[in-house]
């Protein structure tokens, strides 16, 4: 065995004191100062100093312990059964190493895994006897915690008495946890009053539960999962971790339903690696998979090491949130002028991806999180969603003052004054011609009308090179002027002329959609598709036409107008309809000559059982029939569907005919 240097014993008795302060931090006072991701790489430094010169690993060691001490603050709760943590597997590997080493100690493989999602909470035990919720306590030390029973009681997904047969004693572990929807929620309302934000869902709801007044605990949005025993008397029914979890749905108690059960180790292993890139689509946060052996008796035998059982293992993800260094904040100008600052960080991995960027959205947003350039600051990145700055590290500050954010008063890229309208939490820049919003609308038009070839950088250089004012120019490119673009040879220019061409050809709600009109999302532009044929009756409808639309409200109306009034739109829709780009609804959309609708007007309200909507307006049209977005007294029939919206009442009020979709289809066939 290697002898110990006095440099490895002093570190292991830094690590040993760090990780217990820190796990004080952050099992105590619910206050933690380094990130998991820290906590995670100190630990792992530890043990392997441990497992090095065992003679490292004093009885006290974190490493050979539960959490931490409880607070004196609560009575105690004591375990009947210790509350273990989890070892943990970082990558595959590791998960095979850990099945290697069970198959080994059961002298077979196990019969069958549970995977069960690592829910990102706080353990916490329920005692029912005879039924009845008697105490509950957190995992503390593991043998002590505290006993925070009134606070439990306000729980509302905590049964406060069992259903179905549960044994006499029954000690219910699981995590107590918040949705991300609640946790978001909960925070605006707290900035809303003045009050500072939690820094996550994880540590806001170990703080709710760890509340002297419960009634602090019951105004914040908790929840519960069940996935474990300790005691219980007369012992469970259940043979396996599957039936107990069973078992525990017939009692009441709430499970979470994406746990699976497998007999084949590789699929396990899948399942695990699965969830990784799902976890930012489920409402509560997660940090990996549970991996457990199903068998109780193949349980018991295999039986615990240290702090951890040997039956069963934490598939860890990369923690989706880390602390970095933010270097400066920049703004970039949005396609409608926005001015948004974002913040520039020293490069971190978080959940697996270098992250050098992160939202800020608007000077408030930033003043609120009192966020400031040279901040040390915790980033995440939860699933798909963009990067956003959770908070700064406040106390890295160290007494050192920085200065305020305030958002520059000239737009960057084109010198403009930048304004912002009273009431909004946005400021703009002033100048409609600004190339920054010009390249903004082009990468905008380009992605809508679907022109393959053309992303951000060939924007930025169409742009800069001055070849293109406007999004309608894009139709007029030459080969030769295409060439004379950095990086762009014949062939990539001829590509991108033909997908050019082929883009007018998209349907009308992607042209209004594309030409970037404020509100006129793609739903709105769908909307306004089958109410209007052609973009010049939507061009010339008033604020009151435009507002009998279904969905379309006085904002959008007046957007809309506004849009439409001014020269360089107009301009640029009759440089479109001269490249030849469709203007009008589809064939589809367009009555025949002739058909047993001729003549009649019908609007759709509502989600018909069968045909989509623009089934349903291509059915009637092809009948003869006009759709209509808006109910008049010239509609001749609404066709009603489920969830029929104010049109319905409207045609109720006109006295006009209402059919359902059956009615239609006999109508059509007549
Ligand atoms: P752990 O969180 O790695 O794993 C054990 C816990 O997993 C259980 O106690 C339980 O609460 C939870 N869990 C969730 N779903 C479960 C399920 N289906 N079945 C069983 N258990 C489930 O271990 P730990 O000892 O609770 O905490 C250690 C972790 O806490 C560290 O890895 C670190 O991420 C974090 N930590 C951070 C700091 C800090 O300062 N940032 C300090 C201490 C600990």
């Amino acid at each position: 065995m290697a002898t110990v240097s006095s440099k490895e014993a002093a570190r292991a008795a830094e690590l040993r004191e760090l990780l217990d302060r820190y796990n004080h931090e952050y099992f105590v006072l619910d206050a933690p100062t380094v990130s998991d991701a820290e906590w995670d790489a100190l630990f792992r430094e530890l043990v392997n100093l441990e497992s090095k010169h065992p003679e490292l690993r004093t009885p006290d060691s974190p490493t050979q312990r539960v959490g931490a001490a409880p607070s004196a603050a609560f009575g105690e709760y004591r375990h009947p059964v210790p509350m273990l943590s989890l070892g943990n597997a970082f990558g595959q590997q590791e998960l095979r190493q850990w099945n290697e080493r069970v198959t080994r100690l059961l002298g077979a493989a196990p019969t069958a895994y549970v995977a069960e999602l690592k829910i990102d909470g706080l353990a916490i035990a329920l005692r029912y006897e005879n039924g009845a919720f008697v105490a509950g306590g957190t995992r503390g030390d593991g043998s002590v915690g505290e006993n925070i029973t009134p606070n439990l009681r306000t729980i509302r997904s905590i049964p406060l008495r069992l259903s179905g047969k549960p044994p006499d004693v029954l000690e219910v572990r699981g995590e107590v946890y918040m949705r991300r929807s609640d946790f978001d929620r909960m925070n605006e309302r707290r900035i809303a009053a003045g009050e500072t934000a939690f820094a996550n869902p994880r540590n806001a709801s170990a703080g709710a539960v760890r509340q002297l007044d419960p009634r602090i605990t019951a105004s914040r949005p908790l929840r519960f999962f069940a996935y474990g025993f300790g005691e219980a008397i007369p012992p469970l029914d259940a043979t396996s971790q599957w039936e107990l979890l069973e078992q525990f749905h017939t009692f009441g108690l709430p499970v979470n339903r994406e746990a699976k059960r497998f007999e084949d180790f590789e699929a396990l292993v899948t399942f695990c690696e699965s969830w990784d890139a799902k976890r930012g689509t489920i409402d509560y946060g997660i940090d990996g998979v549970v991996v457990k052996i199903d068998s109780l008796d193949q349980q018991r035998r295999l039986g615990f090491v240290g702090r951890d059982p040997r039956w069963a293992i934490a598939f860890k993800y990369q923690p989706e949130e880390a602390q970095t260094r933010l270097l400066s904040i920049e703004v970039n100008v949005g396609r409608t002028g926005s001015v948004n600052p974002y913040a520039v960080l020293e490069p971190v991995q978080v959940g697996g991806v270098t992250v050098s960027t992160a939202t800020l959205h608007n000077q408030d947003y930033v003043r609120a999180k009192d966020i400031r350039t040279g901040d040390q600051v915790i980033v995440r990145r939860a699933g798909e969603v963009i990067p956003e700055i959770v908070r700064p590290v406040i106390e890295a500050r160290k007494g050192k003052q920085l200065p305020e954010y305030e958002l520059p008063k000239k737009c960057p890229a084109c010198g403009a004054d930048v304004f912002r309208p009273e009431g909004e939490a946005m400021a703009y820049c002033t100048n409609g011609s600004c190339p920054a919003q010009f390249k903004e609308r082009l990468v905008h038009f380009a992605a809508v009308m679907d022109i393959e070839g053309l992303g951000y950088k060939f924007c930025e250089a169409l742009v800069a090179s001055g070849l293109v004012h406007d999004v309608a120019d894009l139709y007029f490119l030459t080969e030769s002027q295409l060439v004379s673009l950095p990086r762009t040879g014949e062939k990539s220019a001829a590509n991108l002329l033909r997908n050019i061409d082929a883009s007018k050809h998209r349907p009308l709600w992607r042209a209004l959609y594309a030409l970037g009109i404020r509100f006129v999302g793609s739903q709105n532009a769908q909307l306004l598709a089958t109410a209007f044929p052609s973009i010049d009756e939507l061009a010339s409808a008033s604020v009151e036409t435009l507002q009998a639309t279904e969905q379309i409200g006085p904002r959008i109306a007046q957007s809309i107008v506004e849009y439409f009034d001014q020269k360089p739109n107009q301009r640029v829709i009759e440089k479109l309809r001269r490249a030849g780009v469709t203007l009008q609804g589809t064939a589809a959309t367009r009555p025949a000559a002739d058909g047993p609708l001729r003549g009649k007007t019908f609007v759709l309200t509502g989600t018909l059982p069968q045909l989509s909507r623009e089934e349903a307006t291509a059915l009637i049209a092809g009948a003869g029939g006009k759709v209509s977005g808006s109910v008049s007294k010239k509609t001749d029939y609404v066709v009603a569907g489920d969830a029929a919206g104010s049109k319905l009442t409207k045609a109720e009020q006109l006295g006009v005919k209402i059919i359902d979709e059956g009615e239609l289809k006999k109508l059509v066939a007549k």
